[in-house]
């Protein structure tokens, strides 16, 4: 059966009273998808320990290094060490707001990976970028220079997720077309069998921008697209829910 993955990205929200009222009405006793959340750093592990054994809990960031006077970062390890089992790199807020670049982002797919963290990591183009018919070009550099010397061999199962979210789509409620997700993502599977050379690997790509319980099926029965990577709408517990049984029902063989 081909999994399908609902991906909550928390961003720097929720406290610890509403993590708890989240965990107190999440109800996944219809679904059988993959359910992964990434709350702030500082909450891992009280997800690690209250949430439900089936969710998987993660990282929205990492430093590029091991260890050292890098003061203020988080090591993989350290959220390795703290129960979390992926790490978010290169989310577009990462890419704008911190400027990080493509150089760096593959420093960090290399650190995480090396510490045992899965990683999903996330391309997209802008509206500008968009507008100038480039998105193809834009998101074939991302991926050839983010994830520069990641053999094969390093990718087994899950280990390494795509999110395509173009970055006009992200918390702004305009979500890209089934058609056009769908195109974007073939794209993105033709450049890893092709020019990064990972015929063989089951690469899960996932879909973010916007996606909502209302928007979500025609979205996730898409041939290229595996899941959904998940803003706002994970914040609730009834949407997120909701989403995970959605993608339950499409899990495809
Ligand atoms: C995101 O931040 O990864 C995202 C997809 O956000 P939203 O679902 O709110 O657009």
């Amino acid at each position: 059966m081909k999994k399908q993955y609902i991906v909550g990205n928390w961003k720097m929200n929720q406290d610890l009273e509403s993590i708890k009222s989240f965990f107190a009405d999440l109800d996944l006793s219809e679904s059988s998808c993959e359910t992964w959340i990434s709350p702030q750093a500082l909450h891992i592990q009280t997800l690690v320990n209250d949430s439900p054994k089936t969710l998987q809990v993660g990282g929205q960031n990492i430093c590029e290094a091991t260890s050292g006077a890098y003061t203020g970062e988080t090591s993989a390890k350290a959220l390795k060490d703290m129960g979390a089992t992926f790490c978010l790199i290169g989310h577009s807020e990462r890419r704008s707001l911190f400027q990080e670049d493509d150089d760096l982002l593959n420093k960090k797919v290399h650190q995480a990976l090396s510490c045992g963290l899965k990683v999903i990591f996330c391309v997209g183009e802008t509206l500008q970028e968009r507008n100038q018919g480039i998105t193809e070009s834009v998101i074939k550099s991302q991926l050839i220079e983010g994830l520069e010397a990641i053999g094969p061999a390093q990718i087994a199962n899950d280990t390494l997720l795509i999110a395509y979210e173009p970055v006009w789509a992200i918390g702004t409620g305009e979500v890209a077309t089934p058609e056009q997700a769908q195109a974007i993502h073939h794209f993105i599977r033709n450049t890893l069998a092709f020019d990064l050379d990972w015929r063989d690997k089951q690469v899960p790509l996932l879909y973010g921008g916007s996606v909502k319980p209302g928007n979500a099926e025609g979205l996730l029965c898409q041939k290229d697209i595996d899941g959904a990577l998940v803003g706002g709408a994970s914040l609730k517990a009834t949407d997120y829910s909701r989403l995970a049984s959605i993608a339950s029902s499409l899990q495809k063989n």
